[in-house]
């Protein structure tokens, strides 16, 4: 099923016609409430009716974090708050947090898009939707809520945490849909096989794992080890929340909300747009929002977009999956290092978990990485040889795919601590110096 065919299936002709009036009315908008952005765009010389194309979005200034953190926390809404009915925050590790405020129409049009995020999962309203994204300020639990309660299903508010009771509610009510981040996904895989529970005892079907990025193997795990069909959803909190785009059945990339968010991928040295297919940094323009619209906000995330025809039916452009943020960028050695690539290379290993953790520090002049990894549930780290012989395949692998040395420091299995929300890979201790 699809949640809005009029939307989600349009053709390019339409779509592109709905984006260039809400694009005109956003901009124009955003030029007469919000004085920061106005002052933005008078001092490139740029005027709302200068936007007399789709192409021309590349005229306006981009927004930017640090606009953001200057305007905490509401120099750019564009609302008094009597008018804002629902505050958000990101849970953003450093600094000020990104504070962002809903009006009732930005509020539905949020739980519209996880509506059709949910519906391409094949939710409906017979589902028990189980929710264990944080909920409070995260976007997360509240964005998924929200969508769930606007396709009708019986929604199961758990939150995040005490794992045991969720697989329990898991089993009681019968969840059908799981919604929570792909690594707290995998936690709850595993403590469903350490309770001697097996995925057909459960009745869930589908998952809508995002609020991080993941690797097709973590997807492989969580499906297996559920025996549920796992879909990505992204968003931002700067945007709305979840449901910016969802992955259909045919899992290949998210559908954007192209009605509601119009993107770009630029090049981020130069700041030009590039073609779909060429990687870059994410873009976001808000078409209907009207608490705190973003113009040309760069997310720092990492993908491509494509704008090939899906099976599936909908006609909206895609996003690849997110590759990292260039905030996670780790540059170690003068090399750019994701987390993302230590996974790709960690999955390849029966004997390991997909549980990890960076080490990055500073000796001297040097620059050392350090990855800690689990050896599987079962696996004894006794014998000297067998440990010496994976380090080696683990540390020529890493060496092939990040360019650099990283030594390798197994650990048994379970002693690392298990992600709830968003798991944190990377501890650079070279920023405490
Ligand atoms: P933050 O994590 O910056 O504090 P948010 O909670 O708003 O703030 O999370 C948004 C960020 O989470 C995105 O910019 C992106 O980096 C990451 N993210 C969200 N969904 C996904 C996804 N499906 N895949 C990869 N990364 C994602
Ligand atoms: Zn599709």
């Amino acid at each position: 099923m699809i949640w809005n065919k009029e939307m989600e299936c349009a053709d390019r002709e339409t779509m592109c016609a709905v984006q260039l009036e809400r694009l005109q009315a956003t901009v124009k908008y955003e030029y007469e409430h919000v004085p920061y952005y106005a002052a933005k765009m008078d001092k490139a010389g740029v005027k709302p009716e200068d936007i007399r194309t789709l192409e021309d979005i590349a005229l306006l200034p981009f927004i930017t974090k640090e606009d953001l953190a200057d305007n905490y926390p509401s120099g750019l809404f564009a609302q008094p708050m009597e008018n804002i009915v629902r505050i958000q925050s990101s849970s953003g590790t450093t600094g000020k947090p990104k504070i962002i405020g809903y009006t009732e129409g930005d509020m539905a049009d949020w739980a519209e898009s996880v509506a059709r995020g949910l519906t391409m999962c094949g939710a409906g309203k017979n589902d028990v939707i189980h929710i264990a994204y944080g909920y409070g300020l995260f976007t997360g639990g509240l964005g998924a809520h929200a969508g769930a309660e606007a396709i009708g299903a019986t929604v199961l508010p758990m939150s995040t945490g005490n794992t045991a009771r969720q697989i329990m509610f898991m089993q009681d009510m019968k969840s059908d849909v799981l919604c929570c981040t792909p690594s707290y996904a995998l936690t709850i895989a595993e403590a469903v096989e350490k309770a001697g529970i097996r995925p057909e005892d459960l009745r869930l079907r589908a998952g809508l794992f995002g609020a991080e990025p993941w690797t097709q193997s973590m997807r492989d795990k969580i499906e297996k080890g559920l025996g549920i069909r796992a879909h990505d959803i992204y968003g931002l909190t700067e945007i709305t929340g979840p449901g910016v785009s969802t992955s259909c059945e045919e899992n290949c990339g998210m559908h954007i909300q192209e009605d509601l968010f119009y993107p770009e991928i630029i090049d981020p040295e130069t700041l030009k747009p590039l073609p779909a297919g060429e990687s870059g940094e994410l873009v976001f323009t808000t078409l209907n929002k009207r608490g705190v619209p973003m113009i040309r906000y760069r997310t720092r995330d990492i993908c491509y977009l494509m704008d090939e025809k899906c099976e599936c039916g909908r006609t909206t452009v895609r996003m690849s999956r997110v590759f990292g943020r260039t905030d996670d960028m780790l540059i170690v050695k003068g090399v750019n290092v994701f987390p993302s690539q230590v996974e790709t290379v960690i999955a390849e290993f029966d004997e390991l978990t997909l549980n990890y953790k960076l080490l990055v520090d500073r000796k001297g002049a040097s620059d050392t990485i350090e990855l800690m990894v689990e050896f599987a549930e079962g696996l004894i780290i006794d014998d000297i040889e067998f440990v010496e012989n994976m380090r080696k395949r683990v540390e020529h692998a890493l060496r092939e795919i990040l360019q650099i040395g990283c030594k390798v420091r197994f650990l048994n299995a379970g002693a690392l601590p298990r992600s709830e929300g968003k798991a944190v890979r990377v501890e650079d201790r070279r920023r405490f110096e």
